[in-house]
């Protein structure tokens, strides 16, 4: 993978390792995610294994999981998303959205009862925020729970959300009527209830190595103690986006590398005019600029590392990351593809299944404009959301 600046050397032995684990993962046991990309499924037969490999929060503590450092999370996001977003995309939710959550806000029955059984890839989760009517504002969400007895009774429906219909439990954030000025609460919905459904969403043109669905919530009935208790407010579900967002600023990297690699190594088999393409002034101009704005990327992201194993790491932060880095694969991988000529439209490369991934990855976890705005107010005190 591109390193133009020898980043690696700087890696310790277990950020090496783990590098060095992903990619073996990734060349012995992941099928060709171009056929999955065409078919529109995710290889299941990957969640356990990619548990047993400690792929799902590895950079959180107990309950078995291994506790790494924050830049060996963010270069494992990096490997796999140089794979696929499909295979990041399972990871990041699993881990920094489904566990993280858990393992910041819930009780030491919820800890104890999931924890251990997510992280080994034996129990899915998935992360319910996104409505239909509201997904940039999500704090003008609709769903809601209401108490009854020692249970609480929740209506409202999710879209948009990675691995609901192979999930075994959702993370729904819904307004609490029990409390005052209804405060936004995170809710453990084993999806097995009655009155959870959770259809597929089907017409995807990006990430469509993925699983997305809907989840529809009438009158499900959950104990009280399925609540998360420690987190009241929008900062429960902003700060999962931020651990998320942290693995996508790595991942588009990956991405990214990814489309450079293909693209330098057709520029060099690839013969026009009697000599490769890559000796071509034009071409080599598209790999020099590829090549600064993905190198730029990865300093970012691992800077970004710093601040995190600081505890220096603002959202704000994040969100440049996540911005920069997700609008650099976006816009090199569609580079690459053009140096691909007619081939780069096929799937037997993999520049045109990254482009279309980064569509969803430039929307989802907050998009493109809104990081902008979060930036804008970050930098001159004034918001401009409404
Ligand atoms: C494949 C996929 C997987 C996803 N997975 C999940 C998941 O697991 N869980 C989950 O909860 N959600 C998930 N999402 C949802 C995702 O987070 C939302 O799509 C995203 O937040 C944008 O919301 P929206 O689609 O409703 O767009 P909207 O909010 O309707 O935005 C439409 C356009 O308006 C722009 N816009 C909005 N507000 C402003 C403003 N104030 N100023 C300027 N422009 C503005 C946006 O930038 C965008 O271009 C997923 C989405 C996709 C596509």
């Amino acid at each position: 993978m591109l390193d133009y600046f020898d980043m690696e050397s700087t890696l310790s032995e277990e950020e090496r390792l783990l590098v060095d684990s992903a990619r073996s993962f990734i060349d012995g046991e992941v099928p060709d995610m171009g056929d999955h990309w065409i078919d529109g499924t995710f290889p299941t037969e990957l969640v356990p294994k990619m548990g047993e490999m400690g792929f799902y929060a590895p950079n959180l503590d107990g309950y078995g999981l291994p506790d790494v450092s924050e830049r060996a999370y963010g270069l494992l996001m990096r490997e796999l998303e140089a794979c696929d977003s499909g295979l990041r995309s399972m990871a990041s939710v699993q881990g920094a959205l489904v566990m993280y959550p858990i393992h910041a806000f819930g009780s030491d029955e919820q800890k104890e009862e999931w924890l251990p059984r997510l992280g080994a890839g034996e129990a899915v989760g998935c992360f319910g925020l996104t409505e239909p009517e509201h997904g940039s504002n999500p704090s003008a969400m609709e769903t809601m729970a209401e108490p009854d007895g020692d249970k609480y009774v929740l209506n409202g429906s999710k879209t948009w959300i990675t691995n609901s219909p192979i999930a075994d439990v959702a993370v729904v954030w819904a307004k609490d009527h029990g409390e005052e000025g209804t405060p936004v609460r995170g809710f453990l919905v084993e999806t097995d209830r009655d009155g959870v459904t959770t259809n597929k969403i089907d017409e995807k043109l990006s990430l469509r190595a993925s699983i997305t669905g809907e989840i529809s919530l009438q009158n499900v009935r959950v104990p009280a103690e399925n609540r998360l208790p420690g987190v009241s407010g929008m900062k429960g579900p902003l700060s999962c986006l931020t651990q998320a967002r942290y693995g996508i600023a790595w991942g588009a990297v990956g991405a990214a590398a990814d489309c450079f690699e293909v693209a330098r190594e057709y520029a060099t088999d690839r013969e026009q005019f009697g000599k490769p393409i890559g000796g071509f002034q034009l071409q080599q101009e598209k790999l020099a600029e590829m090549a600064t704005q993905i190198t730029l990327a990865q300093l970012l992201a691992h800077r970004l590392a710093d601040l995190k194993e600081a505890g220096e790491m603002r959202p704000q932060h994040v969100s440049m990351a996540k911005r920069n880095n997700v609008r650099t694969a976006r816009d090199q991988s569609r580079i690459a593809r053009e140096m691909l000529g007619g081939n780069g439209i096929t799937a037997d490369y993999s520049p045109m299944r990254h482009m279309a991934n980064m569509e969803t990855v430039y929307t989802y976890e907050g998009t493109h404009d809104i990081h902008t705005l979060i930036l804008g107010e970050d930098l001159t005190g004034m918001q401009a959301y409404q």
